[in-house]
């Protein structure tokens, strides 16, 4: 092989992959096991000390989930992954190292909306705490920091409403507070924007979209960049103090820039238990296979879907950082310079009503609460995920009740465009 760097479409194919040494098995196998048998007693007690690296039992690790581990942190350009049992759960995995009773994150208000209530009502029953902040506001994020802060979380490109990240500008300002920056790469994927090379110091996946590609299993992941220095303050005990669950061990001393990838797996998943299941690893190193070519269709459909909707007169507006008309369209060449992904909302002529005859009337678009599919998808976000939001939240997060959300597919734009005509015949007639 030549030293060169390997692409992207190379390594979202072999990456973290081998033939298998027992069977040659050339695609990785579904290793369907919860134990390995130790080698010895020596053999167990050096795997069980952290000493040696290995599989011990599958709520830790998975010879099938550690191959997409080593896929996705390859992709990220990250130095290790954990994979988890959905994208919620690695929110809190992401968050668990990091936090103790009486800190807080501060973060975007342009979020998915199952992230606004975990991050605004859940994660108070751990004594843990979110300041809400328009990411556009730098003053306001410095602002919003405080003694107790340990994390700063946004979402490259926001979930639904069109927003790109400035992602340097915020990393400079975690930066300078000595804080992670922790990036949700779901809606972007790391084919469209690699938030690392931004500044990002953990990214998180819901894998159940874009990587996996089809809708079929969820999951989720955190990338760790191994570029924080935990023990730079004394903000980060779990990763540089001693650990008392092993023996006094500091991962950030023991395991250098590995430090918060081995304590997702050895404290995280060890003690939280959101494992990722082999058969859910396996659906989405199939998906992931594709993962570029999937991206490119799919941004391609959604400017073609969106500049028809924003010609359109029974459409009020569409809100696509890829329309020149976009507010954020002057961050795709820097954030996400493939596209700006595909996801987009438009308000409806007719408002809410309008909205719910709509999502009806569509044959292609499936009305459904997941993206990043294969098929194109369509949700009322008001009525539906971000319906636990007060009016004030829905507008902050893109998800006003004179608006839907679109998650383009890779079919034929022409019958998608076919498919909202008709629709939109209805819902406005
Ligand atoms: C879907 C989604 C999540 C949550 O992921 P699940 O796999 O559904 O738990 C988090 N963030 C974003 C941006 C999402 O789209």
């Amino acid at each position: 092989m030549t030293a060169q760097p390997m692409g992207f479409d190379t390594l979202q194919i072999h990456a973290g992959a081998r033939p298998d040494p027992a069977t040659g098995a050339r695609q990785t196998p579904i290793y369907q096991t919860t134990g390995y048998v130790f080698r010895d007693a020596d053999h167990a007690a050096a795997l069980f000390n952290l000493q040696e690296v290995g599989f011990i039992y599958s709520r830790l690790t998975n010879p099938t989930v550690a191959v997409l581990q080593e896929r996705i942190a390859t992709l990220e350009g990250g130095a290790g992954a954990i994979c988890c049992s959905s994208g919620h759960a690695a929110q809190i995995m992401a968050l668990f190292p990091l936090m103790q009773p009486g800190c807080n994150v501060v973060v975007s208000t342009r979020l998915y909306g199952g992230t606004v209530t975990q991050f605004s009502q859940t994660i108070k029953r751990f004594g843990w705490s979110a300041t809400f902040v328009d990411f556009d506001d730098l003053a306001a994020v410095e602002a919003a920091i405080d003694d107790n802060t340990r994390a700063i979380f946004c979402e490259s490109i926001a979930n639904p409403g069109g927003y790109i990240t400035d992602l340097k500008a915020i990393a400079g300002v975690a930066d300078k507070a000595g804080l992670p920056l922790i990036v949700d790469n779901t809606s972007a994927t790391p084919y469209l924007c690699r938030p690392i090379e931004h500044g990002a110091t953990l990214v998180v996946h819901s894998t159940t979209k874009y990587l996996t590609g089809n809708g079929t299993v969820t999951g989720g992941c955190i990338v760790d960049s191994g570029k924080f220095d935990w023990s730079a303050s004394d903000k980060f005990p779990s990763l540089s103090a001693p650990e008392p669950a092993y023996h006094g061990l500091k991962f950030h001393e023991t395991f250098g820039p590995l430090a918060y990838t081995f304590h997702g797996i050895a404290i995280g998943l060890r003690d939280l238990g959101m494992t990722m299941n082999p058969q859910a690893a396996h659906y989405t190193l199939m998906g992931i296979e594709t993962l570029s070519l999937r991206m490119q269709r799919h941004v391609e459909n959604a400017v073609t879907v969106a500049n028809w909707l924003e010609k359109d007169p029974r459409v009020d507006f569409v809100t696509y950082a890829g329309l020149p008309s976009s507010p954020y369209y002057g961050r795709v060449e820097s954030v996400c310079p493939k596209g700006a992904g595909a996801l987009f909302t438009f308000a409806v002529k007719g408002g809410y009503d309008a909205c719910i005859k709509l999502v009806d009337a569509l044959e292609i678009f499936s009305h459904v609460a997941n993206l990043g599919d294969t098929r194109s998808l369509i949700i009322h976000s008001a009525s539906t995920t971000h319906r636990q939001l007060t009016e004030e939240q829905q507008k902050a997060a893109g998800a006003a009740p004179n608006v839907v959300r679109l998650s383009i597919g890779i079919e034929d734009s022409a019958d998608l465009i076919a498919d909202l005509d008709q629709a939109l015949a209805k819902a406005t007639a």
